[in-house]
């Protein structure tokens, strides 16, 4: 409903978070909607504090879930509210908010308007997390980084392309999924380091492709996360490795997901006209999975939607998911996009997706995500066929 009424929901909900404390008691707005509430002067005695902060924060949550009547307009709101009690032990600030914040999400995770106490459960995982994000801190730097690659093929199912998909290979943990690490890095600034060794790795790569008869028609795909998107500088580091490399710009795609397009859409969308000034493909990933809408769909210059895994995993079992994949391809073509389906494993998903007018395929069933040398070996299979 646009910045004006967003913010008077917050003041409606400073207000009655207040009017749930103690004069003694601290509220505080950590920025967007996340608020910080610091209780004092609990009892000693650690079930009667607890009891006492539960009592607290069942009243704020049951408090933000009353009506909100917005520039007279009725609002429904709810929230997620995580506890850490500070029992004397030694734990920073910053380390009692990670705590609290943590139990945040689990509360989110539990379907939202939710309390929930941190646990040493959550502690054991925020300590992984920690040593895993300090050692992410050299993977750059000591190499551990590797592109895996995963074909891409037409409905004659000829090699298009490839996404390039990174990996950590860990000194003593082996391999680590990117499914871990890169929401790590995102929350940092590390993500702009993994994100710029991912960019220049695909160019290197394009440059010895561009360089063979057999592979110089093949596009890499690169998953560029938002964090790293936004950057101020991210199409003059583009551009310069496009230079740099003397590459054909037109070879490399850029995968983003729908989270980009979420703030900034105007700003968003002029870095999306320079990059396709420049020639390089955008492709929009895990199509369907988050708000995908209609109204900002005809204002991205996308190439391509890329119809996410679950839909496709899904189809042969749910009737939904096949109307799904239908609408989304249709509604792809209605568009003049490109549409390429990804999780297909199994013989029955490439002849439905088939049917219904899909253009290119990534999954299993064509290959997983390999080295390079068994990427190249696989293109070499297939020229033989
Ligand atoms: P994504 O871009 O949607 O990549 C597709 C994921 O699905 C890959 O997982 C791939 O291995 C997996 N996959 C491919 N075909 C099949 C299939 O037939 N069946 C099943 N079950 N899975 C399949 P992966 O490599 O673990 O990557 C996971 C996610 O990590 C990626 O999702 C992407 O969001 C992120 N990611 C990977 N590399 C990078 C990167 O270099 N930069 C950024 N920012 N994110 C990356
Ligand atoms: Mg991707
Ligand atoms: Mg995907």
């Amino acid at each position: 409903m646009g910045h004006d009424v967003g913010d008077l929901l917050l003041t409606a909900t400073t207000k009655r978070i207040q009017s749930c404390i103690r004069e003694v008691d601290t509220l505080a707005c950590l920025g967007g909607d996340d608020f910080v509430v610091l209780l004092t002067e609990l009892d000693t005695q650690v079930e009667k504090a607890t009891q006492t902060v539960a009592l607290i924060a069942e009243k704020i949550r049951i408090s933000l879930t009353a009506p909100y009547q917005l520039n007279s307009k009725e609002y429904l709101s709810s929230s997620s509210i995580g506890v850490s009690l500070y029992l004397d032990k030694v734990v920073t600030d910053s380390d009692l908010l990670k705590q609290t914040e943590m139990a945040m999400y689990r509360a989110k995770e539990s379907g939202g308007n939710a309390v929930r106490f941190f646990n040493a459960e959550m502690q054991l995982a925020v300590e992984t997390r920690a040593a895993l994000e300090a050692d992410l801190r050299h993977a750059v730097s000591e190499q551990q980084l590797q592109l895996y690659y995963q074909i891409q093929v037409d409905s004659e199912q000829h090699p298009i392309g490839a996404e390039a998909l990174v990996r950590w290979i860990h000194p003593t943990r082996g391999m680590v999924s990117p499914v871990q690490f890169i929401p790590l890095a995102e929350e940092s600034s590390l993500i702009l380091e993994v994100g710029d060794w991912v960019m220049e790795a695909a160019c290197r790569q394009l440059v010895v492709w561009s360089k063979s008869e057999q592979t110089k028609h093949l596009t890499l795909a690169v998953n560029v996360s938002s964090k790293q998107f936004k950057q101020p500088d991210f199409l003059e580091r583009v551009k310069s490795l496009i230079h740099a490399y003397e590459l054909d710009a037109s070879r490399l795609k850029i995968e983003l997901t729908e989270t980009v397009v979420l703030n900034d859409v105007t700003e968003v969308i002029v870095k999306m006209h320079a990059l396709k000034a420049l020639r390089v493909g955008l492709s929009m990933d895990d199509f369907g999975t988050g708000y995908s809408s209609l109204s900002y769909l005809k204002q991205l210059p996308m190439d391509q939607i890329k119809i996410d895994q679950s839909f496709v995993h899904d189809m042969t079992s749910d009737q939904n998911d096949v109307v799904m994949v239908k609408t989304i391809i249709d509604m792809a073509k209605n568009f003049h996009l490109n549409v390429i389906a990804e999780g297909v494993e199994t013989e029955a998903h490439l002849s439905l997706l088939k049917q219904m007018g899909c253009m290119a395929y990534q999954g299993y069933l064509f290959g997983k995500p390999v080295p390079i040398e068994q990427f190249e070996a696989l293109l070499r299979k297939d020229a033989v066929i």
